[in-house]
């Protein structure tokens, strides 16, 4: 029966970052909290949120009767030249949260576009005021989405090997350390009347390898960045919404960026959504008497109302008391791992940030994506009813807020019988 579906997948389907030829793919006919279940009745433990999504658990039913109420009210109207009620309540609460000075909400439909439109606003505040600004900073190892100015932003690599030639320059610096910052001071002022932004993961840089970095040092260089006029993008696609601990990385870090953008958590994870927020400052170079000083970009599912309306109730579930406290716990239970994981041979870099645990399995081949042990871990967690899929050999716990202590407790103890299983 399961291998039937599984046939007929790979008949039609092209799966996102898989080599069809070699990869598999587990029919999921069900969720629940941190569950999932297969055809044949196994269940797993989402440890990944399905792919740094879900907040909340799968099927939550507060958010399906909030999405279900809004869908018989209102399921979509055109965002240009109207607006309807989800939307606005949910920048109003948004922009509630998030660092005082962001002021304007734009929706798009996910991460990526989120960046996109970042970019856009960025580049055109400095065109919309005459000025031609071309640069863009980011770090190296960042990742910003798929789409092309997404992917020129992001690090280079055996994805973006293809397109090498289309994508546009980008001064790449050093993620921030207490010893980097007069370095990368120094490739900034260089350039800085020809940058338009600089655009960086605040905290954790997630599809680079769940790289951390501390808020401190990057608050720095942020404000070395506002001294030279360059306007910050907070790409909190990943992160927001509680991961780091924080409601918002943003929450650690003592200096404001310009540009924030969301999406991942932002639905909870059940809808696709992306936002960019900016300051007034910003929207003003935008406002005119002159048309030609809009923003032109838009897509058709622009502040779709079943999203915002999925949005608003996660929000309300993430802002519960029982919520934040399942975060704390998270955090705290982490921690006690981590100094665990610190006594193993083979687990090199262990690192946390809030709800994030990451560490590199060492294997004898290098580090990479493309490394084989991702495979077989993959398979052996599977195989004990926990889905934790590693990048390379990085392997990372990012548990959705609902779970239980014991199956927290459960993962850990996986990962432990596998780190001392000597044919991995
Ligand atoms: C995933 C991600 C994106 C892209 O989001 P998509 O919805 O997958 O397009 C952008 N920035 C960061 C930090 C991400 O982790």
């Amino acid at each position: 029966m399961q291998q039937q579906w599984i046939d007929r997948d790979v008949a039609v389907n092209w799966h996102p970052y898989s080599q069809m030829k070699t990869s598999t793919h587990l029919p999921i006919v069900r969720g629940k909290d941190a569950y999932l279940f297969d055809m044949e009745g196994n269940r797993y433990l989402d440890m990944v949120s399905s792919w740094w999504v879900n907040l909340h658990g799968h099927s939550n039913s507060y958010i399906a009767d909030k999405v279900y109420e809004q869908l018989n009210t209102l399921e979509q109207v055109i965002f240009a030249g109207f607006t309807h009620l989800p939307a606005i309540t949910l920048s109003e609460r948004l922009l509630e949260l998030l660092p005082s000075n962001q002021e304007k909400v734009f929706y798009s439909d996910n991460g990526s576009t989120a960046v996109e439109v970042a970019l856009k606003m960025c580049i055109q505040y400095a065109y919309n005021q005459g000025k031609q600004k071309n640069k863009i900073v980011a770090f190296k190892d960042g990742y910003h989405g798929d789409t092309f100015g997404a992917m020129s932003v992001s690090a280079r690599g055996q994805w973006t090997a293809p397109f090498a030639d289309l994508l546009f320059d980008v001064l790449f610096i050093d993620a921030p350390t207490a010893e980097n910052l007069e370095a990368n001071k120094k490739i900034i002022a260089e350039h800085a009347d020809q940058i338009a932004c600089f655009i960086y993961e605040p905290l954790v840089q997630g599809a680079g390898g769940m790289l951390m970095h501390q808020a401190e040092h990057l608050s720095d260089l942020m404000v070395y960045c506002k001294s030279q006029g360059v306007l910050l993008i907070q790409d909190e696609v990943f992160v927001g919404f509680g991961r780091t601990g924080t409601l918002f990385a943003a929450d650690q870090l003592t200096e404001k960026p310009d540009v924030m953008c969301f999406s991942k958590g932002l639905t909870g994870g059940t809808m696709p959504m992306g936002i960019t927020t900016c300051t007034e400052e910003l929207y003003q170079a935008f406002y005119s008497d002159d048309k030609k000083k809009a923003l032109f970009h838009g897509h058709s599912f622009t502040a779709s109302p079943i999203a915002c309306a999925a949005s608003l109730a996660s929000m309300d579930l993430l802002l519960l008391d029982a919520t934040q406290a399942k975060i704390k716990a998270i955090v705290e239970s982490h921690y006690q791992f981590a100094e665990e994981l610190k006594g193993y041979e083979n687990a090199k870099n262990v690192r946390q940030t809030g709800t994030i645990l990451a560490f590199d399995w060492e294997t004898k081949s290098e580090t990479s994506y493309f490394n084989r042990v991702q495979e077989k871990l993959f398979n052996e967690f599977m195989k004990r009813g926990v889905l934790l899929r590693p990048m390379g050999n990085v392997l990372y716990i990012l548990p959705p807020y609902c779970t239980e202590k014991e199956d927290l407790e459960y993962t850990y103890q996986q990962i432990l019988e596998l780190l001392n299983n000597n044919d991995i």
